[in-house]
């Protein structure tokens, strides 16, 4: 695959997070709205991607609880988030892409503040060309995409989008391929919703998919 840029999710792709974002936000689904574990489970995963707030939103239509569960949720992601590790072969992937002359990206449903940050406490924020974060209005997806597109001069064709939901694979289409990481959901879950290109199962696989577009 020939590309130029590689934009990359951050939770649960360069960033070790799931397990955590979602133990808090199963626990907010319980607390505010009564439902089961299992319930919850389903309810975060299925939506897993989106901004929180979206997921509640989505998950409990006009629930006079939903703001005071978003608050609570994005209070007890801040106090922990910068724990969270980089998967081990983050970094070094991501410097073998610029090696290749790729302009890498995030792009990811977690505030532009709180990610910058995280780069910056990491010490790798200045690898990247852009860091993308969510704004209401401003998603990843198609606003992230555009973006880039514009701002510097990348086709979508010759940009390819890492991620880990099923969602990411959702806002990919029309815009770029899309490769899966296998952890969150399996090889199976991404073919069902129509994923038909690669999959891997650590991110360092993806040095042998890409190359650079000359
Ligand atoms: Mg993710």
């Amino acid at each position: 695959m020939e590309k130029n840029a590689v934009i990359f999710d951050f939770d649960g792709t360069l960033a070790d997070s799931m397990p955590f974002l979602e133990k808090i936000g199963v626990q907010i689904m319980m607390k505010y709205f009564d439902v089961s574990r299992g319930d919850a489970t389903q309810r975060y995963r299925t939506t897993a991607g989106l901004p929180y707030e979206q997921q509640i939103k989505m998950n409990f239509p006009d629930n006079p609880k939903n703001e005071e569960a978003i608050e609570d949720f994005e209070r007890l992601k801040i106090e922990r988030i910068f724990e969270q590790e980089l998967f081990s072969d983050s970094e070094s992937t991501v410097r073998g892409l610029l090696k290749l002359g790729m302009g890498v990206f995030v792009s990811s449903s977690t505030f532009q503040t709180t990610i910058e940050q995280y780069f910056r406490r990491k010490g790798i924020l200045d690898l990247f060309k852009e860091i993308i974060g969510y704004r209401p209005g401003f998603e990843k997806g198609a606003d992230h995409f555009n973006h880039i597109q514009s701002t510097h001069q990348v086709q979508f064709k010759d940009m390819v989008f890492i991620g880990d939901s099923l969602k990411d694979h959702e806002r990919s289409l029309g815009f770029c391929d899309f490769i899966g990481i296998t952890r969150m959901f399996g090889e199976q879950d991404f073919r069902k919703v129509g994923h038909t290109g690669h999959m891997v199962a650590n991110l360092s696989e993806i040095m042998d998919i890409l190359k650079k577009k000359t």
